[in-house]
Protein backbone atom coordinates (compact mmCIF):
# COMPACT_ATOMS: atom_id res chain seq x y z
CA UNK A 1 0.00 0.00 0.00
CA UNK A 2 1.28 3.37 -0.98
CA UNK A 3 1.52 6.25 1.89
CA UNK A 4 -1.09 8.94 1.73
CA UNK A 5 -0.87 12.39 0.48
CA UNK A 6 -0.89 15.09 2.93
CA UNK A 7 -1.99 17.78 1.04
CA UNK A 8 -0.70 20.22 3.39
CA UNK A 9 2.55 19.49 1.80
CA UNK A 10 1.71 21.04 -1.30
CA UNK A 11 1.22 24.43 -2.50
CA UNK A 12 -1.38 25.44 -5.25
CA UNK A 13 0.95 24.90 -8.13
CA UNK A 14 1.71 21.27 -6.43
CA UNK A 15 -2.01 21.23 -5.38
CA UNK A 16 -2.91 21.95 -9.24
CA UNK A 17 -0.85 19.52 -10.67
CA UNK A 18 -1.55 16.50 -8.10
CA UNK A 19 -5.12 17.25 -8.82
CA UNK A 20 -3.91 17.00 -12.92
CA UNK A 21 -2.79 13.91 -12.00
CA UNK A 22 -5.96 12.64 -11.11
CA UNK A 23 -7.73 13.84 -14.19
CA UNK A 24 -8.99 16.90 -12.69
CA UNK A 25 -9.39 20.63 -13.70
CA UNK A 26 -6.91 23.34 -12.20
CA UNK A 27 -10.70 25.15 -10.59
CA UNK A 28 -10.95 21.87 -8.69
CA UNK A 29 -7.08 22.12 -7.06
CA UNK A 30 -8.61 25.89 -6.11
CA UNK A 31 -11.78 24.67 -4.78
CA UNK A 32 -9.47 22.04 -2.46
CA UNK A 33 -7.30 24.61 -1.57
CA UNK A 34 -10.02 26.49 -0.30
CA UNK A 35 -12.00 23.63 1.83
CA UNK A 36 -7.83 23.06 3.25
CA UNK A 37 -7.16 25.77 4.37
CA UNK A 38 -9.97 28.35 4.43
CA UNK A 39 -12.58 26.02 6.36
CA UNK A 40 -9.96 24.05 8.00
CA UNK A 41 -11.45 20.88 6.65
CA UNK A 42 -9.49 17.51 7.22
CA UNK A 43 -12.60 15.40 5.72
CA UNK A 44 -12.92 15.21 2.15
CA UNK A 45 -16.67 13.81 2.74
CA UNK A 46 -17.30 17.45 3.90
CA UNK A 47 -16.16 18.78 0.52
CA UNK A 48 -20.02 18.91 -0.88
CA UNK A 49 -19.29 21.12 -4.51
CA UNK A 50 -16.76 18.36 -5.24
CA UNK A 51 -17.97 14.82 -6.89
CA UNK A 52 -18.44 12.06 -5.53
CA UNK A 53 -15.73 10.11 -7.29
CA UNK A 54 -13.29 13.21 -6.88
CA UNK A 55 -13.86 12.87 -3.15
CA UNK A 56 -13.76 9.36 -3.21
CA UNK A 57 -10.25 9.29 -4.96
CA UNK A 58 -8.92 11.48 -2.40
CA UNK A 59 -10.13 9.99 0.33
CA UNK A 60 -8.09 6.51 -0.56
CA UNK A 61 -4.87 8.35 -1.67
CA UNK A 62 -4.53 11.44 0.53
CA UNK A 63 -5.47 12.95 3.79
CA UNK A 64 -4.89 16.43 5.46
CA UNK A 65 -3.29 16.44 8.51
CA UNK A 66 -1.46 18.34 10.98
CA UNK A 67 1.10 17.36 14.01
CA UNK A 68 -0.74 15.75 17.06
CA UNK A 69 -1.20 18.11 19.59
CA UNK A 70 0.66 16.66 23.14
CA UNK A 71 -0.58 19.80 25.06
CA UNK A 72 -2.63 22.69 24.76
CA UNK A 73 -2.29 25.11 27.50
CA UNK A 74 -4.22 28.82 27.55
CA UNK A 75 -2.99 31.06 30.15
CA UNK A 76 -5.15 33.64 32.04
CA UNK A 77 -3.97 37.09 29.38
CA UNK A 78 -5.06 34.29 26.69
CA UNK A 79 -1.64 33.63 24.95
CA UNK A 80 -2.21 29.99 24.00
CA UNK A 81 0.54 27.27 23.06
CA UNK A 82 0.78 24.20 21.83
CA UNK A 83 3.36 21.63 22.10
CA UNK A 84 2.99 19.41 18.71
CA UNK A 85 4.55 15.87 18.20
CA UNK A 86 6.46 15.86 15.13
CA UNK A 87 7.98 12.19 16.11
CA UNK A 88 10.49 10.12 17.29
CA UNK A 89 10.58 11.72 20.59
CA UNK A 90 10.66 15.60 19.22
CA UNK A 91 8.30 18.02 19.79
CA UNK A 92 7.93 21.88 18.57
CA UNK A 93 5.75 24.72 19.48
CA UNK A 94 3.17 26.70 18.58
CA UNK A 95 2.30 30.24 20.41
CA UNK A 96 -0.45 32.45 20.05
CA UNK A 97 -0.74 35.87 21.39
CA UNK A 98 -3.92 37.74 21.20
CA UNK A 99 -3.75 41.53 21.77
CA UNK A 100 -6.25 44.37 20.88
CA UNK A 101 -6.30 44.60 16.83
CA UNK A 102 -4.50 41.47 16.10
CA UNK A 103 -3.93 37.77 16.97
CA UNK A 104 -0.07 36.75 16.59
CA UNK A 105 1.06 33.24 16.07
CA UNK A 106 4.68 32.18 16.66
CA UNK A 107 5.39 29.10 14.82
CA UNK A 108 9.06 26.84 14.49
CA UNK A 109 10.32 25.93 11.28
CA UNK A 110 13.11 22.85 13.01
CA UNK A 111 12.85 20.69 15.97
CA UNK A 112 15.93 21.66 17.59
CA UNK A 113 19.22 23.93 16.11
CA UNK A 114 22.56 23.63 14.70
CA UNK A 115 23.01 27.57 14.87
CA UNK A 116 23.70 26.66 18.85
CA UNK A 117 23.88 30.29 19.81
CA UNK A 118 25.12 30.83 23.35
CA UNK A 119 22.09 32.24 24.80
CA UNK A 120 19.03 30.16 23.74
CA UNK A 121 17.89 26.90 24.91
CA UNK A 122 16.56 25.33 21.34
CA UNK A 123 20.28 25.81 20.30
CA UNK A 124 21.10 23.72 23.34
CA UNK A 125 18.78 20.61 22.01
CA UNK A 126 20.98 20.79 19.46
CA UNK A 127 19.49 19.57 15.83
CA UNK A 128 17.11 16.85 15.43
CA UNK A 129 15.50 17.65 11.82
CA UNK A 130 13.40 20.21 9.21
CA UNK A 131 10.20 19.87 10.08
CA UNK A 132 8.07 19.68 6.56
CA UNK A 133 5.77 22.05 5.00
CA UNK A 134 2.73 20.20 6.60
CA UNK A 135 4.31 20.66 9.76
CA UNK A 136 5.11 24.24 9.64
CA UNK A 137 1.49 25.64 7.54
CA UNK A 138 -0.14 22.40 9.64
CA UNK A 139 0.73 25.01 12.62
CA UNK A 140 -0.97 27.28 11.52
CA UNK A 141 -4.20 25.64 9.82
CA UNK A 142 -4.52 23.90 13.39
CA UNK A 143 -4.38 26.83 15.37
CA UNK A 144 -6.52 29.20 13.30
CA UNK A 145 -9.15 26.62 13.56
CA UNK A 146 -8.81 25.59 16.76
CA UNK A 147 -9.13 29.11 17.77
CA UNK A 148 -12.05 29.33 16.10
CA UNK A 149 -13.85 26.40 17.24
CA UNK A 150 -13.14 27.74 21.02
CA UNK A 151 -14.99 30.80 20.31
CA UNK A 152 -17.80 28.94 17.90
CA UNK A 153 -17.18 31.11 15.08
CA UNK A 154 -17.45 29.53 11.90
CA UNK A 155 -14.91 28.46 9.31
CA UNK A 156 -14.21 29.93 6.26
CA UNK A 157 -14.30 33.50 4.43
CA UNK A 158 -16.78 34.87 6.55
CA UNK A 159 -15.70 34.27 9.99
CA UNK A 160 -13.53 36.45 12.20
CA UNK A 161 -9.75 35.44 11.15
CA UNK A 162 -8.11 34.74 14.51
CA UNK A 163 -4.58 34.45 13.32
CA UNK A 164 -3.83 38.19 11.37
CA UNK A 165 0.15 38.13 11.82
CA UNK A 166 2.08 35.08 12.01
CA UNK A 167 6.30 35.49 13.39
CA UNK A 168 9.07 32.72 12.20
CA UNK A 169 10.25 33.11 16.06
CA UNK A 170 9.63 29.52 17.25
CA UNK A 171 12.30 26.92 17.23
CA UNK A 172 14.80 26.53 14.70
CA UNK A 173 16.49 28.84 12.05
CA UNK A 174 13.92 29.24 8.76
CA UNK A 175 16.75 30.01 6.59
CA UNK A 176 18.75 26.77 7.48
CA UNK A 177 15.49 24.95 5.89
CA UNK A 178 14.56 27.40 3.23
CA UNK A 179 12.05 25.28 0.77
CA UNK A 180 9.67 23.76 3.04
CA UNK A 181 9.80 27.32 4.55
CA UNK A 182 8.99 29.50 2.01
CA UNK A 183 6.33 26.68 0.46
CA UNK A 184 4.35 27.22 3.75
CA UNK A 185 5.40 31.26 3.29
CA UNK A 186 3.70 31.12 0.14
CA UNK A 187 0.88 29.20 1.36
CA UNK A 188 0.13 32.10 4.48
CA UNK A 189 0.19 34.65 1.32
CA UNK A 190 -1.89 32.71 -0.95
CA UNK A 191 -5.32 34.44 -1.67
CA UNK A 192 -6.82 30.86 -2.04
CA UNK A 193 -5.32 29.87 1.28
CA UNK A 194 -4.59 32.56 3.87
CA UNK A 195 -4.36 35.91 2.35
CA UNK A 196 -2.02 37.25 4.76
CA UNK A 197 -0.18 40.99 3.34
CA UNK A 198 3.68 40.20 3.51
CA UNK A 199 4.21 42.59 5.66
CA UNK A 200 2.12 40.83 8.13
CA UNK A 201 4.59 37.74 7.93
CA UNK A 202 7.84 38.01 9.92
CA UNK A 203 10.70 35.44 9.32
CA UNK A 204 13.39 35.79 11.73
CA UNK A 205 16.85 34.94 11.13
CA UNK A 206 20.11 34.61 12.86
CA UNK A 207 21.70 36.10 9.44
CA UNK A 208 22.28 32.86 7.23
CA UNK A 209 23.18 35.53 3.97
CA UNK A 210 23.14 34.25 1.46
CA UNK A 211 20.02 33.03 2.24
CA UNK A 212 18.38 36.26 2.92
CA UNK A 213 19.43 37.27 -0.75
CA UNK A 214 17.32 33.94 -1.82
CA UNK A 215 14.56 35.02 0.10
CA UNK A 216 14.22 38.28 -1.14
CA UNK A 217 13.70 36.80 -4.82
CA UNK A 218 11.71 33.99 -3.66
CA UNK A 219 9.42 35.08 -1.03
CA UNK A 220 10.16 38.99 0.29
CA UNK A 221 8.05 38.98 3.87
CA UNK A 222 9.11 41.10 6.38
CA UNK A 223 12.44 39.95 8.15
CA UNK A 224 13.80 40.12 12.04
CA UNK A 225 17.74 39.78 11.90
CA UNK A 226 18.84 38.64 15.57
CA UNK A 227 21.63 40.91 16.16
CA UNK A 228 22.59 40.23 20.14
CA UNK A 229 25.98 42.07 19.52
CA UNK A 230 27.65 45.07 18.36
CA UNK A 231 30.99 44.18 17.15
CA UNK A 232 32.40 40.45 15.88
CA UNK A 233 34.16 39.75 18.66
CA UNK A 234 31.26 39.68 21.01
CA UNK A 235 28.76 38.47 18.02
CA UNK A 236 31.12 35.03 17.47
CA UNK A 237 30.67 34.41 20.75
CA UNK A 238 26.88 34.95 21.08
CA UNK A 239 25.98 33.59 17.62
CA UNK A 240 28.78 31.29 16.04
CA UNK A 241 27.38 31.82 13.28
CA UNK A 242 28.81 35.31 12.85
CA UNK A 243 32.56 33.84 12.13
CA UNK A 244 31.26 32.74 8.60
CA UNK A 245 28.98 36.20 8.07
CA UNK A 246 30.01 38.71 9.77
CA UNK A 247 28.54 42.22 11.21
CA UNK A 248 29.52 44.04 7.56
CA UNK A 249 28.22 41.43 5.26
CA UNK A 250 25.07 40.76 7.44
CA UNK A 251 24.35 44.42 7.32
CA UNK A 252 24.95 44.57 3.24
CA UNK A 253 22.64 41.67 3.23
CA UNK A 254 20.16 43.84 5.07
CA UNK A 255 20.33 46.63 2.86
CA UNK A 256 20.25 44.64 0.01
CA UNK A 257 17.29 42.74 1.25
CA UNK A 258 15.10 46.09 1.90
CA UNK A 259 15.32 46.85 -1.65
CA UNK A 260 12.41 43.83 -2.05
CA UNK A 261 10.96 43.81 1.74
CA UNK A 262 7.22 44.63 2.12
CA UNK A 263 8.10 46.78 5.33
CA UNK A 264 10.76 49.65 4.86
CA UNK A 265 13.09 48.67 7.57
CA UNK A 266 14.34 45.55 9.39
CA UNK A 267 13.53 44.47 12.67
CA UNK A 268 16.79 44.23 14.18
CA UNK A 269 16.32 41.71 17.78
CA UNK A 270 19.11 41.86 20.45
CA UNK A 271 18.47 40.22 23.67
CA UNK A 272 19.52 41.71 26.58
CA UNK A 273 22.63 39.66 28.68
CA UNK A 274 23.57 41.37 32.11
CA UNK A 275 27.42 42.56 31.68
CA UNK A 276 27.78 41.28 27.92
CA UNK A 277 25.78 43.32 25.36
CA UNK A 278 23.73 46.15 27.65
CA UNK A 279 26.16 48.80 28.20
CA UNK A 280 26.17 52.30 26.65
CA UNK A 281 29.03 51.85 25.06
CA UNK A 282 27.55 48.42 23.14
CA UNK A 283 24.71 50.85 22.70
CA UNK A 284 26.83 53.48 21.45
CA UNK A 285 28.30 51.23 18.87
CA UNK A 286 25.31 49.40 17.57
CA UNK A 287 24.26 52.87 16.80
CA UNK A 288 27.36 53.62 14.47
CA UNK A 289 26.76 50.40 13.42
CA UNK A 290 23.34 50.83 11.55
CA UNK A 291 24.06 54.97 10.54
CA UNK A 292 25.99 56.34 8.66
CA UNK A 293 26.29 60.11 9.93
CA UNK A 294 27.77 61.41 7.01
CA UNK A 295 25.58 59.37 3.98
CA UNK A 296 22.40 58.53 5.13
CA UNK A 297 22.16 56.41 1.80
CA UNK A 298 24.62 54.26 3.55
CA UNK A 299 22.65 53.41 6.78
CA UNK A 300 20.76 50.29 7.45
CA UNK A 301 17.02 51.58 8.19
CA UNK A 302 15.83 49.27 10.86
CA UNK A 303 13.66 48.99 14.51
CA UNK A 304 15.70 47.41 17.53
CA UNK A 305 13.52 45.38 19.35
CA UNK A 306 14.92 45.03 22.86
CA UNK A 307 14.52 41.29 24.19
CA UNK A 308 14.65 40.41 28.07
CA UNK A 309 17.23 37.41 28.32
CA UNK A 310 14.89 34.84 29.47
CA UNK A 311 17.48 32.78 31.54
CA UNK A 312 18.32 28.76 31.70
CA UNK A 313 21.39 28.03 34.23
CA UNK A 314 23.28 25.84 31.27
CA UNK A 315 23.42 29.14 29.96
CA UNK A 316 25.86 31.05 32.49
CA UNK A 317 23.86 34.06 31.61
CA UNK A 318 21.67 36.62 33.28
CA UNK A 319 18.92 38.89 32.39
CA UNK A 320 20.43 42.81 32.09
CA UNK A 321 18.21 44.82 34.81
CA UNK A 322 15.09 46.59 33.73
CA UNK A 323 16.81 50.09 34.48
CA UNK A 324 19.77 49.36 32.17
CA UNK A 325 17.19 48.01 29.72
CA UNK A 326 15.44 51.36 29.46
CA UNK A 327 18.81 53.67 29.37
CA UNK A 328 19.76 51.02 26.42
CA UNK A 329 16.55 51.66 24.92
CA UNK A 330 16.55 55.43 25.38
CA UNK A 331 20.37 55.70 23.81
CA UNK A 332 19.20 53.99 20.67
CA UNK A 333 15.71 56.27 21.00
CA UNK A 334 17.74 59.50 21.21
CA UNK A 335 19.92 58.55 18.59
CA UNK A 336 16.57 58.33 15.86
CA UNK A 337 16.13 54.47 16.35
CA UNK A 338 12.37 53.14 16.96
CA UNK A 339 13.52 50.86 19.62
CA UNK A 340 11.11 48.42 21.28
CA UNK A 341 11.17 46.32 24.48
CA UNK A 342 9.31 42.94 24.62
CA UNK A 343 7.53 42.60 27.11
CA UNK A 344 6.42 38.98 29.14
CA UNK A 345 3.20 37.35 28.26
CA UNK A 346 1.47 33.89 29.36
CA UNK A 347 2.66 34.21 32.75
CA UNK A 348 0.57 31.34 34.25
CA UNK A 349 1.29 28.24 31.75
CA UNK A 350 4.52 26.56 32.57
CA UNK A 351 7.80 26.92 30.60
CA UNK A 352 9.47 29.19 27.34
CA UNK A 353 9.30 29.22 23.61
CA UNK A 354 11.84 26.13 22.95
CA UNK A 355 12.16 25.25 26.60
CA UNK A 356 9.27 23.34 26.87
CA UNK A 357 9.86 21.32 23.44
CA UNK A 358 13.38 20.35 25.14
CA UNK A 359 11.46 19.51 28.22
CA UNK A 360 9.62 16.31 26.20
CA UNK A 361 12.32 14.64 24.53
CA UNK A 362 12.33 11.85 26.86
CA UNK A 363 8.69 11.88 28.07
CA UNK A 364 9.44 9.26 30.80
CA UNK A 365 10.60 12.14 33.05
CA UNK A 366 8.39 14.72 32.59
CA UNK A 367 7.15 14.90 36.09
CA UNK A 368 11.00 15.82 37.46
CA UNK A 369 12.43 17.77 34.69
CA UNK A 370 8.81 19.77 35.27
CA UNK A 371 10.10 20.02 38.81
CA UNK A 372 13.28 20.97 37.83
CA UNK A 373 11.36 24.27 35.75
CA UNK A 374 9.81 24.72 38.99
CA UNK A 375 12.94 24.99 40.94
CA UNK A 376 14.47 27.17 38.17
CA UNK A 377 11.35 29.58 38.06
CA UNK A 378 12.13 29.73 41.96
CA UNK A 379 15.82 30.38 41.38
CA UNK A 380 15.41 32.81 38.66
CA UNK A 381 12.01 34.51 39.38
CA UNK A 382 8.39 33.69 37.77
CA UNK A 383 9.61 35.41 34.10
CA UNK A 384 11.95 32.28 33.30
CA UNK A 385 11.90 31.39 30.05
CA UNK A 386 8.40 33.07 29.73
CA UNK A 387 6.30 34.21 26.04
CA UNK A 388 7.26 37.60 25.13
CA UNK A 389 5.24 40.01 23.30
CA UNK A 390 6.35 43.30 21.53
CA UNK A 391 5.75 46.71 23.20
CA UNK A 392 6.70 50.53 22.54
N1 LIG B 1 16.45 31.10 14.69
C1 LIG B 1 15.83 32.32 14.47
C2 LIG B 1 14.39 32.40 14.93
C3 LIG B 1 14.03 31.76 16.25
S1 LIG B 1 14.59 32.47 17.71
C4 LIG B 1 16.64 33.45 15.08
O1 LIG B 1 17.55 33.17 15.81
O2 LIG B 1 16.34 34.60 14.76
C5 LIG B 1 13.57 33.92 17.95
C6 LIG B 1 14.24 34.99 18.79
O3 LIG B 1 14.35 34.59 20.18
C7 LIG B 1 15.65 35.29 18.32
O4 LIG B 1 15.89 36.65 18.24
C8 LIG B 1 16.47 34.65 19.41
O5 LIG B 1 17.74 35.20 19.44
C9 LIG B 1 15.64 34.91 20.65
N2 LIG B 1 16.02 34.07 21.80
C10 LIG B 1 16.53 32.84 21.79
N3 LIG B 1 16.77 32.41 23.05
C11 LIG B 1 16.39 33.40 23.87
C12 LIG B 1 16.38 33.55 25.29
N4 LIG B 1 16.82 32.59 26.09
N5 LIG B 1 15.95 34.71 25.79
C13 LIG B 1 15.47 35.68 24.97
N6 LIG B 1 15.46 35.59 23.64
C14 LIG B 1 15.92 34.47 23.08
FE1 LIG C 1 18.88 28.68 16.54
FE2 LIG C 1 17.70 31.08 16.66
FE3 LIG C 1 18.20 29.66 18.89
FE4 LIG C 1 20.23 30.74 17.55
S1 LIG C 1 18.56 31.85 18.58
S2 LIG C 1 20.15 28.65 18.37
S3 LIG C 1 19.51 30.52 15.46
S4 LIG C 1 16.79 29.11 17.27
Amino acid sequence: MTALTNLLDLDSAQLIAYCGELGEKPFRAKQLQRWIHQFGASDFDAMTDLAKSLRDKLSTRAMIASPAVLKDHTARDGTRKWLLDVGQGNAVETVFIPEENRGTLCISTQAGCAVNCRFCSTGKQGFNRNLSVSEIIGQLWMAEFELRKSKSIEPGPKGERQITNVVMMGMGEPLLNFEPTVTALKLMLDDNAYGLSRRRVTLSTSGVVPMMDKLSQECPVALAVSLHASNDELRNSLVPLNKKYPLHELMAACKRYLEYAPRDFVTFEYCMLDGVNDTDAHAQELIALVKNPRDSAQSVSCKFNLIPFNPFPESGLKRSHDERIKAFARILSNAGIVTTVRKTRGDDIDAACGQLAGEVQDRTQVQARMEKMAEYQKKFGSNFGRIVEIVK
